[in-house]
C-alpha cells in the first residue's frame, strides 16, 4: 500500500466527504459514517482505536491521513478547584483552556486563537505575538478534554462553555461556528447551544452575520466603557469599530434572535469609575434587553490598571439596578494559577 507524502487532516472532512472517499476506494459509503463517529463522538486518537474497522482499512487510513489531536501538556489546579490546561497543538504552539467548577455547574473556558490580533491594553493575551486561528477540531478537543476532567474530578459532565479564553472568536468565525456545530450535534457532544456563550470585544460586521444566521448560542460583549474616547484608549480597535456601529449591530442581533446581551465590564480606578461612565453604560443598555457582568480586574504585571474601589462598584450596581438593568458582580476564579480572565498568556 502506498503512503501519501502529504497526509491529510482527516478531521477537516465532513461526513459526506468521508462517505465519498470510501466509495471512491471501492468500499461502502457507510464506512464513512463509522469513521466519522470514531473521530467525533468517540474522540479516537489513532486509527488503531477504530476497532469495528478492518485492519486493512485502518492501515489504508493511516497511510493517507493524520488525526491531529491536541495534547494536554500540563494541568494546574487552583486552590478554588479551577483547572488550567496548557494545550499543545500539532505544530507545537500552545493555548490554554480552563475548567471552572461551581456548586451547580462546570464551565469550560476555551480558546479560539493562538494569541490575539486585538490590542486590549489590560489583557495579557494581547501581548502574545504569534497568532493563528484554531481549527474546529482543536476547539472541540479542548471541550472534550475538559469534559473528561469534569467527570474525573467532579463526577459530572461539563454543563456550560464560554468562548472567553485566548483570542477573539469572531475573528475566527467560521471555525468557531463549525466547532459549535460539532459540540451541539448529536454526532458530537449533543450539548444545548443555550449553554454556550461566545464573548466578543465587538466586531459589528460579524455580530450582524451571526444574527442573520440565527445562531442559538448566547452573546457576551466585552464593553468596559460606553464612551468612545475612553474605550479607544483601553481597546484601541474601538477607533475602527466604534460604539455607534457596535450598538447598531447589537440592536440588529436582538431583533433577529430575541436573545439578551451580556456586557462584561471591569471598573478601573481613574479610567471609568465616575457617574458619567455609569450613565453612558445605562444609555448603551437601553436599546436592547441587557445584563451587566461587573468582573474583577486581574492584574497583569503592570501598574497602569487598578481595580476601582468598592464605592465605585456600588455606584455602578445601584445606578444600573435603579434603571432596571440586571447586574452581577463576578469574582475571579483561578487567580493563583494565572487562569482568570485576561491572564491567559502561556506563562507556565
Ligand atoms: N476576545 C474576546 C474573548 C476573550 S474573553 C472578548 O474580548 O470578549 C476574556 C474576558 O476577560 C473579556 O471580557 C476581557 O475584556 C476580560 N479581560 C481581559 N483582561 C482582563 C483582566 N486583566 N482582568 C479582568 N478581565 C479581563
Amino acid at each position: 500500500m502506498e503512503v501519501a507524502k502529504n497526509k491529510r487532516d482527516i478531521r477537516a472532512f465532513t461526513k459526506d466527504q468521508l462517505r465519498s472517499f470510501f466509495e471512491s476506494q471501492g468500499d461502502k459509503a457507510f464506512r464513512g459514517n463509522q469513521v466519522y463517529e470514531w473521530l467525533w463522538q468517540k474522540s479516537a486518537h489513532t486509527f488503531e482505536d477504530m476497532t469495528n474497522i478492518s485492519k486493512e482499512t485502518r492501515q489504508m487510513l493511516e497511510n493517507n491521513f493524520v488525526i491531529n489531536h491536541i495534547k494536554v501538556d500540563q494541568m494546574q489546579r487552583s486552590s478554588d478547584g479551577t483547572i488550567k490546561n496548557a494545550v499543545r497543538l500539532h505544530d507545537d504552539l500552545i493555548v490554554e483552556s480552563v475548567l471552572i467548577p461551581t456548586k451547580t455547574r462546570t464551565t469550560a473556558c476555551v480558546s479560539s486563537q493562538v494569541g490575539c490580533s486585538l490590542d486590549c491594553k489590560f489583557c495579557a493575551t494581547s501581548r502574545l505575538k504569534r497568532m493563528r486561528n484554531l481549527n474546529p477540531d482543536e476547539i472541540y478537543d479542548q471541550v472534550v478534554a475538559i469534559d473528561n476532567e469534569s467527570r474525573l474530578y467532579f463526577d459530572r459532565p461539563l454543563s456550560n462553555i464560554v468562548f472567553m479564553g485566548m483570542g477573539e472568536p469572531l475573528m475566527n468565525y467560521n471555525n468557531v461556528l463549525k466547532a459549535i456545530d460539532k459540540i451541539t450535534s448529536p454526532e458530537g457532544m449533543g450539548m444545548s447551544p443555550k449553554r454556550i456563550t461566545v464573548s466578543t470585544s465587538g466586531v459589528p460586521k460579524m455580530i450582524r452575520k451571526m444574527a442573520d444566521e440565527e445562531v442559538k448560542f448566547k452573546l457576551a460583549v466585552s464593553l468596559h466603557s460606553a464612551i468612545d474616547e475612553i474605550r479607544t484608549s483601553i481597546m484601541p480597535f474601538n477607533a475602527t469599530f466604534t460604539l455607534a456601529d457596535l450598538r447598531e449591530a447589537l440592536e440588529y442581533w436582538f431583533q433577529k434572535t430575541k436573545s439578551r446581551i451580556t456586557y462584561e465590564y471591569v471598573v478601573w480606578d481613574g479610567i471609568n469609575d465616575t457617574q458619567k461612565d455609569v450613565n453612558a453604560l445605562v444609555e448603551f443598555c437601553r436599546f436592547a434587553p441587557s445584563k451587566v457582568n461587573l468582573i474583577e480586574y486581574n492584574p497583569i504585571d503592570d501598574g497602569e490598571f487598578r481595580q476601582a474601589n468598592n464605592a465605585a462598584i456600588e455606584m455602578y450596581v445601584n445606578t444600573l439596578e435603579r434603571n432596571g438593568i440586571t447586574v452581577t458582580v463576578r469574582r475571579s476564579r483561578g487567580k493563583d494559577i494565572d487562569a482568570a480572565c485576561g491572564q491567559l498568556a502561556n506563562k507556565s
